[in-house]
This record gives C-alpha cells, structure tokens and sequence, in this order.
C-alpha cells in the first residue's frame, strides 16, 4: 500500500507521472464510522469509491478532451478532498481522467487530442460504443479500452451508474447572447442528454431536480443516431442517465464558467443529496444532425460564400450555406443554430452539429 500524498501533487499530475513510470499510487484507505468507505485507484487515473449506498452509483469523468480544464480541475479538488477527509461519502464513485496523454501535451495546458493522423477514434469521445480495440492504433484506443473495462467492472460490482462527464466548448455565448436581455454575464453552460429508452420526460426532469442550478440549457440527443461518445455509450450499453456537461469556454474555469458551482453541486451528490433545494428553469434543444468534415479544405463560409470564422454556439443564423468541405456545400434551414463548429477537427470528425429548439412544457422555461 502507497500511501497518498495530497499534497505533492494533484490526482491528475500523480496520475500522469504513474503513466510515466513514476509515482505508483494504490491509495487503500478506510474512514471510520458513519458508513466508511474504500477508495483506490485501479489504473491510471482512475479512481473507485466503494461504499454502502442505497442510492445509484456515479461515474464522474473529466479531460476526455485533454485542454478542457474544468473537469480536470474539478475531479483534482474532489478527490483531494476525499482523500484528506473534508468530503462525506455516501454512495459509490468512479472517478476517471480521460485523455492523460493529451493532458499532459504543451506543459500540461494540454490539447483536445494526440495523434490527428489516425483521424476520428485520435478523438477519445470518438472511441465509445465501437467494442473494444483488439489492437490499438493510438493512445485514445487504448485509453478507451480501459476506461470501457473499468466502468463494465463498476457497474457490475455497484449497479447501473448515472454519468456526468465533464467537457468545455470552443465558442460558448453568454447567457445574454442567447437569451438577450438577461443582465447576467456568465458563460451559457448545458447538458448534452442522451435520454435511455426515449423517455424524454425522465432525463429532462433528471437534469432539473439536480443539476439546474448550473445549466442553462439541455440539448437532447437522437437515440436513433449511434452515439461514440462515453455519455452515449453509457446510456445505450447500461442504460444509464448520461450527460455531458458543457463548462463554458476551453481553459476557464471561474464562476462564469460554472466550474466551482458544478464542483459544489457533484460535492453533495457524493454526499449522498441528490435533489436541489431550488430548481430553475431551462432552455431545451434538440441535436439534429452532424456536419462531417470529409476534405482537408473544410471551411465554414458566409452568405456570400467567403471563407468565416466558425460561428458561436447556440446563436442565431440565417438560413443557407454555412460550410464548404471540397465540392460540397452545407446548408441551414430556417431556426437552425450550430455547436461545436469548428473547422480544423480532424477528417472524418464532426465539424458542428445543427440543432433547433424544442418546445416543450416538461420543465419550466427559465
Ligand atoms: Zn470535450
């Protein structure tokens, strides 16, 4: 047994040196009274909570994307704070860093992904719901297979586990730019949902008993569609309410971004409170379709058809071209909005996906 030393380093960096060769962790501890719990790490960066619990187990993943701080950021500070003592624990927990090898590109700033060259699966949360790589052509392949390995041994010890998995977002408005008129300045932060059997009312009273107080919007995805995602992998293999949340602009991580307020919310989850004392309203968005890129020449394009910038999530458009990828043009149709744009993934990615409004009346609007 190493025993863990909170603090010469983060989860994250501990982690990435194990990558290395360096510091093993195999953190065995017991907390005394009321309940106790185990946690240990069971490969790199990747941290098992065991506890007695009537409630559904969690599995909280952040850096699938290497550059994107937020989940990184958050997934250190709680396991810092369960290691040391100052979090209660009462329910079981699988905490995992995604891409460590893309974490740890550019002096730890990180990057989205190594290895563009492979193309599509290069991206980790392009690696999901395909099997399991035989032989892995890089680092996202390989990660995947243990993280698919790690959660199929969670749920099969603890039970089917709901999942937020932590990301940020290239070009996230404000809440005034989407809403207008709201006088509040921070970043317009959503769930991708990945509603289980359809039920559609079920996931999106999920996200509002407890974690409204830190979206502002929630995009439904098209269970039709396969989903290569960790979120979408999880609710079609285990059935499992999924969810990626979106924290703001790549890099942040203050309060305009949500970091610390999801930190706080995914801090009394482990605690055992599930429900929000104070729900609040949201938008809700339905996932259309994707925008693939195919050619190196991929650009986005303006009514005029010059090569633009990619276009801010979520805001408004005119409807026609936006893009041009080679001899292909793609087009919006009236009140379609895009996320995710962005122009230099790698070929075979998704370039944006074109969502639109759904109205509904299953949670209040905000
Ligand atoms: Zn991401």
């Amino acid at each position: 047994m190493k025993v863990w030393n909170a603090t010469e380093k983060s989860a994250s960096r501990q982690a990435i040196a194990a990558l290395e060769g360096g510091i093993g962790i195999s953190t065995v501890m017991q907390v005394d009274g009321d309940g106790g719990f185990r946690m240990s790490q069971n490969g790199p960066g990747i941290f098992e909570i065991t506890c007695e619990s009537t409630l559904p187990p969690l599995v909280l993943t952040g850096g699938i994307h290497g550059d994107e701080k937020a989940g990184i950021s958050i997934l250190d500070s709680l396991i810092d704070d369960i290691v040391s003592g100052n979090q209660r624990v009462k329910r079981s927990v699988l905490l995992m860093f995604g891409n460590l090898r893309a974490m740890q590109t550019n002096g730890f700033k990180g990057c989205r992904c190594i290895e563009d060259e492979v193309g599509e699966t290069s991206n980790l949360n392009r690696c999901f719901g395909r099997g399991y790589f035989e032989t892995p052509r890089c680092y996202g392949e390989h990660r995947a297979n243990e993280m698919m390995r790690a959660v199929e041994d969670f749920a099969d010890t603890h039970g089917c586990p709901e999942v937020i998995d932590i990301h940020q977002s290239f070009a996230v408005p404000t809440l005034r730019d989407v809403r207008g008129g709201v006088a509040d300045r921070s970043d317009y932060t959503y769930a991708m949902l990945y509603p289980v059997e359809d039920d559609l009312a079920s996931a999106l009273g999920w996200i509002h008993e407890q974690y409204s107080d830190i979206v502002a919007g929630a995009v439904v995805n098209d269970m039709q569609l396969r989903h290569h995602t960790f979120a979408g992998y999880m609710a079609s293999t285990f059935g499992s309410r999924a969810a990626t949340f979106e924290q703001g602009n790549i890099g942040y991580v203050d309060h305009s971004t949500f970091t610390p307020q999801l930190e706080d919310n995914l801090s009394r989850k482990i605690a055992g409170e599930t429900k929000l004392d104070k729900m609040e309203g949201f938008d809700v968005w339905r996932y259309l379709r994707q925008i693939r890129k195919e050619t190196k020449d991929f650009t986005f394009i303006d009514d005029e058809g010059n090569r633009t910038n990619a276009p801010l999530d979520f805001l408004p458009l005119p409807a026609g071209r936006i893009a041009r990828d080679g001899h292909r043009e793609h087009e919006l149709r009236m009140g379609e909005r895009l996320l995710f744009a962005n122009s230099t993934v790698p070929i075979g990615d998704r370039a944006a996906a074109v969502i639109e409004r759904l109205h509904t009346d299953l949670v209040p609007a905000p």
